[in-house]
């Protein structure tokens, strides 16, 4: 039931008013006592529908698109009429649904961004507003915003520098915390930092929709990030700012700069460190073995990889490895080859990981060499792990993981068939974007999806419910294990280390309530410790239903 005041400021306005508003639309589903209250009478065709028969009509529509890409025009439309609705087919198949709404299409999406653009979403902040940020700011509509994801559109998944076009991304993300955790919509905020683009493809598009310059850069650059989250602390002083595709060089300093300043973190180091540590617990479950028994070899020594690494020794040390020994367990191939002591011009965030060792070229020398028993792949290079590398890698490890986690799917650095296929079926394989069920061999394998989603919307509804003040790397180790636990025995028996999409929000509920306790017991926390974490985070969970106006 609507609240008095509310109830008399929703009487005030006019019906057409409500059919565009998505958070208020109810569509077809508008009773017949609310058209007549309401001023609707007319203004919809007569029969109601119930919210069921409204999800189906939208299901037909959905299937009928004949693209992934139109899907996601289809969808995102959607929710700019009838936010509910939308939410609530979204969590009821999210499976088939968030390959749209989220990595891969949104990939594609964000390469058209200019060409299937319709309607504004999000706030953008241009190099122009420098000095009035806080004001711009302040034009967003709603004023208690908790989650902040912000890009500057230089590193997109994978696809490089996209520029304003990136603002795909964290409206794609801020509707996963509301479909897989359950924060409020009207709680979320999506920014794109419109810096201009250093791709000269975009500058030349005649329908690009940012600011026609080259990207800024040096203390200009520094000077508008700063600004940008001074004002975020004065107008949402509550709101946790999750980095999302910033350019590698960027995002470790910004990461190293802010952490420890403001409430925030980078889903890229830290979310895709938790949700690949979560998948080698849950291998480990398959293997019976310890974390400290593993090799762990990267391709690809960026913001993933490092972040991973960085997670991994983490966790070793709670398992009381020494931090020097872990580092030693994770060893790493970039562009020029593996990273050791004597490469010179080694970027500052790999140089903990440039071990003694002689310098290789290729990642089938450093397989031969290190024998690792996991392979990780986030590099953004596609067809790296070729027949000669996994076969290698299985040459000597009864059960070798495989991690392929570059996206979209077109980057990744072997598909699903290929790692059991070269493996003889032994591998234990997860990748960045899904891919189908293999049979090989007289057997069904569910290659798992080591996706993002998985963690940041549980770790974000956690600092939100508990106010915390800061995001801490713990978080992310908890919500690892915790996310570990929910897969299966059968899961695993598919050979599949993540749960089931469709089970989400009860996972992200868990890691909530996990990441919560984190900030209790560190003090970090704001509001009062409840005696139930779980039942309070579950109690503090939006849920798409239509709002009764009577
Ligand atoms: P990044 O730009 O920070 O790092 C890329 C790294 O790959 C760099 O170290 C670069 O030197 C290295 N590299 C480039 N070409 C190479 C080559 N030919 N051989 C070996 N190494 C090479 O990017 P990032 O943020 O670390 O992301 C990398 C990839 O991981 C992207 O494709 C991204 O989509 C994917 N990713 C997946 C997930 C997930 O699935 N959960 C999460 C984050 C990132």
């Amino acid at each position: 039931m609507v609240k008095t005041p509310q109830l008399t400021a929703l009487a005030r306005r006019l019906g057409a008013d409500l059919l565009h508003d998505p958070h208020l639309n109810k569509g077809t589903a508008f009773t017949e006592e609310e058209r007549d209250r309401l001023r609707l009478r007319g203004l919809l065709p007569p029969r109601v529908f119930s919210e069921t028969e409204q999800e189906m009509r939208v299901l037909e529509n959905f299937r009928r698109k004949s693209s992934p890409l139109e899907r996601y025009i289809f969808l995102s439309a959607l929710k700019e009429r009838n936010e509910t609705l939308f939410y609530r087919v979204l969590i009821d198949h999210i499976g088939d649904m968030m390959p749209v709404v989220y990595t891969p299409t949104v990939g594609q999406a964000c390469q058209e961004f200019g060409h299937i653009f319709q309607r504004a979403q999000g706030l953008f902040v241009s190099a122009g507003d420098r000095g009035r940020i806080a004001e711009v700011l302040r034009n967003w509509p709603e004023r208690d915003v908790r989650v902040i994801v912000v890009t500057d559109g230089e590193r997109i998944l994978g696809l490089g520098d996209l520029g304003a076009n990136g603002m795909g991304i964290p409206v794609g993300k801020l509707t996963l915390y509301t479909a897989c955790a359950g924060v409020d919509p009207r709680q979320c905020l999506p920014v794109t930092l419109d810096v201009g683009t250093n791709n000269e493809e975009l500058l030349k598009d005649p329908l690009y929709i940012g600011t026609l310059r080259h990207r800024l850069f040096g203390a200009e650059y520094d000077e508008l990030i700063d600004e940008f989250m001074t004002a975020v602390d004065k107008v949402f002083p509550h709101a946790v700012v999750q980095f999302e595709d910033f350019a590698n060089s960027n995002a470790f300093r910004l990461l190293t700069r802010y952490r420890d300043a403001a409430c925030c973190f980078n889903d890229d180091i830290q979310g895709t460190a938790s949700v690949t540590l979560a998948g080698i617990y849950s291998g480990l479950r398959i293997t019976e073995q310890r974390l400290a028994d593993q090799r762990f070899l990267f391709l690809g020594a960026g913001e993933a990889g490092i972040g991973i690494g960085d997670l991994i020794v983490a966790a070793l040390g709670r398992e009381g490895v020494d931090a020097a020994a872990a580092r030693k367990l994770c060893w790493f191939v970039d562009s020029r080859g593996l990273v050791v002591g004597s490469r010179g011009n080694l970027e500052a965030h790999k140089l903990g990981y440039a071990h003694d060792h002689p310098p290789l070229r290729t990642l089938l020398e450093a397989v031969q060499a290190l024998r690792p028993t996991v392979l990780i792949g986030v590099s953004g290079q596609p067809q790296t792990f070729t027949r000669p590398v996994l076969e290698a890698l299985a040459e000597h490890v009864q059960r070798p993981m495989v991690f392929a986690l570059s996206n979209p799917t077109s980057k990744a650095e072997c598909t699903a068939s290929d790692a059991y296929e070269w493996t003889g079926g032994r591998a234990i394989f997860a990748s960045g974007s899904p891919f189908d069920p293999v049979t090989f061999g007289g057997r069904t394998f569910v290659p798992g999806q080591g996706n993002n989603a998985y963690i940041f919307p549980g770790v974000g509804l956690g600092v939100v419910l508990s106010g915390a003040r800061r995001v801490v790397d713990e978080m992310f180790a908890v919500a690892a294990r915790t996310l570990a636990q929910r897969v299966t025995r059968a899961d695993l028996e598919r050979g599949c280390i993540y749960p089931p999409l469709s089970s989400i929000r009860e996972v992200s509920a868990h890691i909530a309530a996990a990441t919560a306790e984190v900030a209790f017991e560190l003090g970090l926390a704001t509001v009062a410790r409840p005696s139930d974490t779980l039942k309070w985070v579950k109690a503090g969970i939006y849920e798409p239903n239509y709002m009764r106006y009577a």
